[in-house]
Parts: C-alpha cells; structure tokens; sequence
C-alpha cells in the first residue's frame, strides 16, 4: 500500500486510553443535554469544559481546512453528515445529532462520534441510528491481527447495504496516534481479503457515515458542513480501536 502505518507499544495505547475516556466522558455529558431548545454552541462549551478540566486540549479547534476549524466539536443534525459548525441553532425535537470530538492529552489523540436524538424520533430515524451502530460494531469486530482492513471495510458495507443504506465514498475512517489522521485511510466500502494487513498496536478511528437516500455528498457554503446531497437523513458513529493479539480494545469507551 505504501503507507507508513504507525504501531503503538502498550504505553502508547495506554495513553490513548487515558485521552479516550476523556473523550467519552465530555459525550456522554452532551449526550445527557440533547433535548429540544439547548442551542449547538451551549453544547460545544459544555464539552470543552470536560476536555479543558481533565487536562485535554479539543483536538478539532484550529483543525486545518477550508478555514481552521472553530470549534470542539462537530455537531451535525439530520442531512447533515459530518463537520456541522456548532452555533445560535436551537435543536428541536426529532432531529436526529451526530456528535463529534476529538481530545489530545499528553500528546496522543482520541477521536470519536455518536448520534442520537432529540426527544421522540421517527421510525425511520431510530432504524438508521441502530443500523448505524451496529455497522461500527461489525467493522469493529473484524479488527484482529492477520485480518485485512479489506475485511473490516466491507463487514460495514454489507449491514449498510443489506439495510438499503449508503456508505459515502469521500469520507472514511483513518489511523489515529500522535496525529488525529494518519495511514491509513478505512473506508466504509471494501473488498475482504484486500488492502492493508491488521497488526498488533495498530490504532484506527472507525467511522460509518451512513445516508438514507444517497451515497453522494455536498459541502453547505460554510465549506465544513457535508450534507447528503438530497438532503436525506444521516447519521455516524465513530469509536478508536487497537488491535491488540485477541479481542479489538475500545480506546474510546467510558
Ligand atoms: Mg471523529
Ligand atoms: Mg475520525
């Protein structure tokens, strides 16, 4: 493949951990505040305080791209995938949010998503949420040395598809350490048996981004926010894993 895969020693993971529970318990406490009439800036502040009190730096705040990026968070509701801008907006009941975050402490990074939503969602929404989850929880499970990220690409794939959802094709997973993306790229659409090699040590940000209508995308004139480009629903979820000899290890869990 040609990339420089990073392999963490135990310290290393041990200290990803540590930035992974911070990360956790700065989304569980947005998770908790998720009803109608909080506005997305309230919970952007809410879990900056989280990282900030625990010692943690918020590693999307000045993150480079179209203009570095403003926020601890990316708070993304209903079309909206992935990177929505934390602002004014009020959040309303049945919207489903996607809840991004990412926390460096001591000099490793821990990055991780989930959606949820606000009060009573429809029938639709709850089924794209928890197909959603489990994709993550399939590509998860296929983390283990010897298999291929071929293996865990199209593990998300299948129970996407098999839903009659779509992966998109621009945005993927990636390695995580030192830098929140390094090699290699994880895309949520493979062929098992292919790519990359999984080895101990390895530590990958899994994602499915999941769209109810489309596979294909568009980025809002902020030029951050990527919304499915015929503004059906979406929804993500996002944990760091390292392979380890057995079973994958959550970094990211509380
Ligand atoms: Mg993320
Ligand atoms: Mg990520």
């Amino acid at each position: 493949m040609g990339q420089r895969v990073s392999i963490k020693n135990e310290a290393e993971i041990a200290k990803m951990r540590l930035a992974g529970r911070v990360n956790a318990e700065a989304l569980q406490e947005v998770k908790a505040l998720l009803h109608p009439g909080i506005t997305t800036a309230e919970l952007d502040k809410v879990a900056e305080t989280v990282i900030r009190d625990h010692g943690g730096i918020p590693t999307f705040k000045g993150y480079p791209g179209p203009y570095p990026y403003p926020a601890t968070l990316t708070i993304s509701i209903d079309r909206e995938m992935v990177h929505g801008i934390p602002s004014g907006r009020v959040l309303r009941e049945g919207e489903i949010v996607s809840v991004d975050c990412g926390t460096t402490l001591n000099g490793f990074v821990a990055d991780s998503a989930f959606t949820a939503g606000v009060g009573e969602v429809s029938k639709e929404a709850a089924r794209l949420m928890r197909v959603t989850k489990e994709a993550l929880y399939k590509g998860i499970a296929q983390m283990r040395p010897k298999n291929y990220l071929g293996d865990v690409s199209f593990a998300i794939q299948r129970h996407v598809e098999g839903h009659g959802y779509h992966v998109p094709r621009q945005y993927t997973g990636h390695g995580v350490g030192r830098e929140m993306h390094e090699p290699p790229q994880v895309p949520n659409f493979g062929t098992p048996g292919r790519g990359l090699r999984l080895q101990k040590g390895m530590t990958i940000a899994l994602e499915p981004m999941v769209l109810v209508g489309t596979p294909h995308t568009r980025v809002l004139a902020d030029r951050w926010t990527v919304v499915s480009r015929d503004d059906s629903l979406t929804a993500h979820f996002e944990h760091t894993i390292a392979v380890t000899d057995d079973e994958p290890l959550v970094l990211t869990a509380l």
